[in-house]
């Protein structure tokens, strides 16, 4: 007698453990359709791209040139600089500082 109370709460423990867990299992089958039809819409949209009117590259809107760093007619990023490794411009920056004290 004791042991079938004992297999009874091995199983109840069992199933707790079960039921507990962490997966979340779907109560329905997602249909081919269902799945299909969500998924129309993750499909990439083409980027406009309009040209640079200073150097002709294609460019996205609302944004600076990334060749010239120019936004409007006007230069707004430091292109030069960019293209520079950090050890260049830091080296620079040291040339420079020696001429200041120079001077
Ligand atoms: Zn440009």
């Amino acid at each position: 007698m004791l042991f079938l109370i004992d297999c009874v709460i091995v199983i109840l423990e069992i199933n707790n453990v079960i039921s507990k867990s962490n997966m979340g299992l779907p109560s329905k089958r997602r249909t081919k359709t269902s799945k299909k039809e969500r998924s129309s819409h993750f499909a990439l949209k083409t980027q406009s791209l309009s040209k640079c009117p200073k150097c002709g590259k294609p460019v996205l809107s609302h944004r600076a040139c990334s060749k010239c760093g120019t936004y409007k007619g006007k230069e707004v990023l430091d292109v030069k600089a960019k293209s520079k490794t950090l050890h260049q411009r830091e080296k620079a920056r040291k040339a420079e500082a020696k001429d200041k004290a120079k001077k």
